[in-house]
């Protein structure tokens, strides 16, 4: 699966070239992670670099070594177009479909730059040169690890490092309980383990920082949101405009609340529908052998992974949510 072409790539790299790493629209643990941590690796080289994110990201992340140097495409658009243009190899780390990166997506394609797809995410658009690429890995920063350890002996990691790769790889196992979860997640743990980062400490960064209104709106969510339908093992939980406006929702703020659902004993997926300004952000969880990505493909302009994905609609809240409904019965012998 791991479609290896770094022994071709790697020669390209030196401090004369400009490298570039992007990576998803609001990014989470992973794509923050995965992207920091090799920005530090190339730091370390003392190679050009410079990681340039399509949107801002979660306040949770706003302590991860190297974050402050992030270009932001929201707040410095301009800045950000002309390091991805010019860029000689353009890192697209934690996604494999350029739609994915908004606005920089007709940037990257017909920029020059050679693309380096480092992601584990399935189905592939096909949009890059260099391929490091495994959809069994827990994460993508699991698979910085490995891709830099190709090029480098074992030990090239550094503490800053260590740690972006951590966020990645604690966030996209769900503290390492999903069955992404392998031998070789815990064997990367252990060399980032090794450096003496403090985990604990990164789990208390990340997940321990919220603000009160974000606890609030979990309470409103749980209590007054969440819905099973009746028909079907299936629970949907939906935010309006007014209810993030009432609760000052900032982004990240409803990181996790799709796996709510999931926690109710017969429920098998669980939807979540966010109506943002220009569109419905969705996503989808399931424990069952359901394939959320293939289903967010075919209705929702979405993908991910088998048992978390995300898609979006530009059709209203209520009628997203109808058709939804309407698809999922279809599809009902598959959910079981
Ligand atoms: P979430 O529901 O947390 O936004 O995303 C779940 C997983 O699906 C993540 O791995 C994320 O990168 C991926 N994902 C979310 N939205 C989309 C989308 O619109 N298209 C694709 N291809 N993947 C998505
Ligand atoms: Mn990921």
């Amino acid at each position: 699966m791991l479609e290896n072409t770094c022994q071709k790539l790697w020669p390209l790299l030196n401090k004369e070239v400009s490298l570039v790493i992007t990576t998803h629209h609001k990014p989470d643990g992973d794509a923050l992670g995965s992207s920091l941590g090799l920005y530090h690796f190339f730091k370390s080289k003392g190679w050009q670099v410079t990681v340039v994110s399509p949107t801002d990201y979660s306040s949770n992340f706003n302590w991860m070594p190297g974050q402050q140097e992030i270009v932001n495409y929201d707040v410095n658009p301009e800045k950000a177009k002309e390091f991805v243009e010019n860029a000689d190899i353009l890192f697209c780390l934690d996604f494999n479909n350029l739609s994915r990166i908004n606005d920089l997506s007709a940037l990257a394609k017909n920029s020059k730059s050679k693309k380096v797809m480092i992601d584990h995410h399935e189905y592939p658009e096909g949009f890059d040169d260099f391929r490091f690429w495994n959809p069994k890995a827990s994460s993508t920063a699991e698979l910085i690890y490995q891709f830099v350890a190709t090029f480098d002996h074992e030990n090239w990691m550094n503490l800053e490092a260590a740690k972006c790769l951590y966020v990645g790889i604690m966030t996209d196992t769900g503290s390492f309980r999903h069955d992404s979860t392998t031998a070789i997640t815990h064997l990367v743990a252990k060399k980032v383990h090794d450096l003496g980062i403090q985990t604990s400490k990164i789990h208390e960064l990340v997940f321990d920082r919220g603000k009160l209104s974000r606890t609030r709106l979990v309470g409103y969510v749980l209590y007054h949101k969440l819905a099973v339908m009746e028909d079907m093992p299936v629970a949907i939980t939906a935010l309006d405009k007014n209810e993030l406006k009432q609760f000052n929702v900032q982004t990240g703020d409803t990181e996790g609340f799709a796996n709510f659902g999931l926690g109710i004993d017969g429920v098998l997926l669980s939807a979540l529908f966010v109506e943002r300004q220009d569109m419905v952000k969705i996503s989808f969880r399931t424990k069952s052998g359901f394939k959320v990505n293939l289903f967010s493909q075919k209705y929702f302009e979405g993908g991910g992974h088998q048992k978390a994905a995300g898609g979006r609609s530009k059709m209203g809240l209520e009628e997203t949510i109808e058709k939804f409904k309407q698809k999922i019965r279809e599809h009902k012998d598959e959910l079981f």
